[in-house]
């Protein structure tokens, strides 16, 4: 491990991206402190939040591989080789992603975000403060402040604040009072909620297992992909209008007996029942913004920098993306940070900006597009 950059760095939020950016200064020499608000999910009976699982890609699979996780990843990961139709009628057609060795992955969400804690935890110069949430900073001085969960506060110096603490970002609030910063808001009028499909009484896949499967109904969408226990998360996506007018079991039964009428033998109807009722839809949305850096001293990433909405699948794998480019710089300015930010910005504004422009795309393509013969014919076309 190199030990000549002795810079000292605060990561605000230990999710998916500060975790493994973390790893990635560690890995330059620098002292990493994370400030996470929850506590340490590793000891969570429960973790609350948003998608049990996640589609990883190789965007998120290169960033693995820089910080010698990804055979650990991969080897608890489910290959999705294709997207499985299911159509009204109840039949199911494939189609592929690509050729057949190629494939993306279901990972579960909370296995991830341990392992990538766990390994930023072995890096000697790394530190974790659980239960620590940004209150506010000071960008000129490289001050930061923390309240932790018994109240107190904490106010600390460093060389630079990176700001991985999620689409509701306390870093880019603090941005967004500085001049000339750019910033976008797109609520889109669908929620979503995930339910959950069982092993069958075999103790099997209830369905066929390498396959992100999906219910494309046009104006909404579920999709299911698989779990390491046999099971398939699954995501209904709708208008929140809809959702709301579904205040019955009738209507719930009603609705899924025209709409996913396979799916419910799948689900189980009391499961469903219980789970719909239970569950609140929850809100989906795309944030863009400009600059990523503050001078030499602060820096977004993740979906504090790009939330997307997860059509596309790619807003973890973006934001792990993130930490390979932002490493890239630091080598390129040879840590030079007021050179280097200023680069990252610059590089990866343009690119993280277009995939939330395409995972916008994708919310019309995977709900209704796929069921165009025009797709059909035009997959055929090119082989996927
Ligand atoms: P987060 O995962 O939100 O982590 C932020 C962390 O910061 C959290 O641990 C939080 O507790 C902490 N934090 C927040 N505020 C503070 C504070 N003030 N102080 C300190 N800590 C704080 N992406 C994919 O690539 N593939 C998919 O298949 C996919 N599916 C998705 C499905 C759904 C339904 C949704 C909603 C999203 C999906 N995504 C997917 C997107 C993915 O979840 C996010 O892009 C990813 O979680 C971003 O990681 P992050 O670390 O930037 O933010």
């Amino acid at each position: 491990m190199e030990t000549k950059n002795k810079k000292h760095v605060a990561v605000c939020g230990g999710g998916l991206v500060g975790a493994m950016m973390a790893c990635y200064l560690a890995k330059r020499g620098y002292k990493v402190d994370i400030y996470e608000r929850r506590s340490d999910i590793r000891l969570m009976e429960v973790v609350r939040g948003r998608s049990i699982n996640l589609a990883l890609s190789c965007r998120g699979r290169e960033a693995l591989r820089g910080v010698g996780l990804e055979d650990e990843i991969s080897k608890n990961g489910i290959p999705m080789g294709a997207r499985m139709i299911h159509d009204l009628n109840g039949q199911r057609r494939p189609i592929p992603y690509g050729t057949k060795d190629q494939y993306i992955m279901s990972i579960d969400r909370r296995l991830l975000n341990e392992a990538l804690l766990t390994a930023a935890e072995k890096y000697p110069s790394v530190r974790i403060f659980f239960s620590h949430k940004l209150l506010s900073c000071d960008f000129e001085k490289g001050e930061a402040e923390f309240c932790n969960d018994k109240g107190d506060t904490l106010r600390i110096q460093v060389d630079l604040i990176i700001g991985a603490d999620g689409a509701y970002s306390a870093l880019r609030r603090q941005m967004m009072k500085l001049r000339l910063f750019d910033y976008e808001q797109t609520y889109i009028p669908h929620g979503y909620m995930e339910l959950n499909i069982p092993p069958n009484s075999n103790n099997e896949f209830a369905m066929e297992t390498n396959y992100l499967h999906i219910w494309p109904r046009n104006e909404f969408m579920m999709i299911a992909l698989p779990n390491l226990d046999k099971s398939f998360t699954t995501t209904l996506f709708m208008p929140f209008e809809i959702f709301e007018g579904i205040d019955t079991e009738e209507k719930l039964m009603k609705f899924f007996e025209e709409r996913f009428p396979d799916a419910i033998k799948l689900l189980g109807a009391e499961e469903l029942k219980k789970t719909f009722f239970t569950s609140k839809a929850l809100p989906m949305v795309s944030i863009k913004c400009k600059p990523y850096h503050v001078g030499g001293k602060s820096v977004i990433i993740g979906d504090a920098a790009h939330s997307m909405v997860p059509f596309y699948g790619q807003g973890m794998n973006c934001g792990l993306e993130d930490c390979i480019v932002l490493n890239e710089m630091l080598e390129k300015y040879n840590d030079d940070l007021a050179k280097a930010l200023p680069e990252y910005t610059k590089m990866r504004h343009p690119d993280a900006t277009a995939m939330c422009d395409l995972a916008m795309y994708n919310y019309i393509e995977m709900r209704s597009h796929v069921n165009s013969k025009l797709f059909l014919l035009r997959k055929k076309v090119d082989n996927i």
